[in-house]
């Protein structure tokens, strides 16, 4: 795997506002996600003194260990959860992130729709596609999204939109169609896709969302 050579967050900002234009689309249409999973202090801080206000995470007892003391120190920060999430650390996942891009599966769902109930707010919701129908991937296969995504609706669940990552070697651009696809005919409007070595394929596929880790911070160990 290549691994991505370490660039400024302002380069990367350059890079998606050409992608945008590139593809016609508004100034500022695409959130960009700062993927500080596994990143030491020393290579997050210098991003949150830069003023970013967006980052990701893939797990959420790693992130409840970093993320209330720089929110104390930086102000509040919008925070997406990116990876798998266990029906046992949804309570925690909910009071800590503002998004989650990994609802994927029916048991999940019931469990943040009671979640939301008691306490009588959610964090918006992305479903998670997986778009190569990979065996050790998460997310619902493409040929069961739509039922799933009606039967999120039904239990009142906020989700925005659709998420997806691709297989590793394989050129991203159909899958990214494909999930642009089912978000189109299902009404959705938001598309997290694109990582560090494809977001601006992304971008020019649709995404609202990229998140991009090493390409901003260096490659993790
Ligand atoms: C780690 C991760 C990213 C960021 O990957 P990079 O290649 O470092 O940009 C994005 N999305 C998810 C779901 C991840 O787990």
């Amino acid at each position: 795997m290549v691994v991505p050579e370490r660039m400024s967050l302002t380069d990367i900002q350059t890079r998606i506002a050409q992608a945008e234009a590139r593809a016609q689309r508004a100034p500022g249409s695409v959130h960009l996600i700062a993927v500080s999973k596994e990143q030491p202090e020393a290579r997050v801080l210098p991003v949150l003194e830069a003023g970013h206000r967006v980052f990701g995470e893939n797990r959420v007892q790693e992130a409840a260990g970093k993320w209330p003391d720089w929110q104390n120190r930086f102000g509040k920060v919008e925070l997406h959860l990116l990876g798998p999430l266990q029906t046992n650390k949804a309570r925690q996942a909910m009071a800590l992130v503002d998004v989650i891009h990994s609802l994927d599966r029916p048991k999940l769902a019931q469990a943040l729709a009671r979640l939301a109930q008691e306490i009588g707010d959610c964090p918006q919701l992305f479903v998670q596609v997986n778009t190569g129908m990979e065996p050790q991937k998460a997310g619902i296969l493409p040929a069961d999204a739509d039922q799933f995504i009606a039967e999120c609706r039904a239990l009142d669940l906020p989700v925005i939109g659709l998420m997806c990552i691709p297989p590793v070697e394989e050129d991203p651009g159909p899958h990214f169609t494909h999930l642009a696809q089912i978000a189109q005919r299902n009404d959705l409007t938001q598309l997290s896709m694109g990582m560090s070595d494809d977001f601006e394929t992304a971008i020019a596929h649709g995404a609202t969302h990229i998140r991009v880790g090493s390409a901003i911070f260096g490659a993790r160990r």
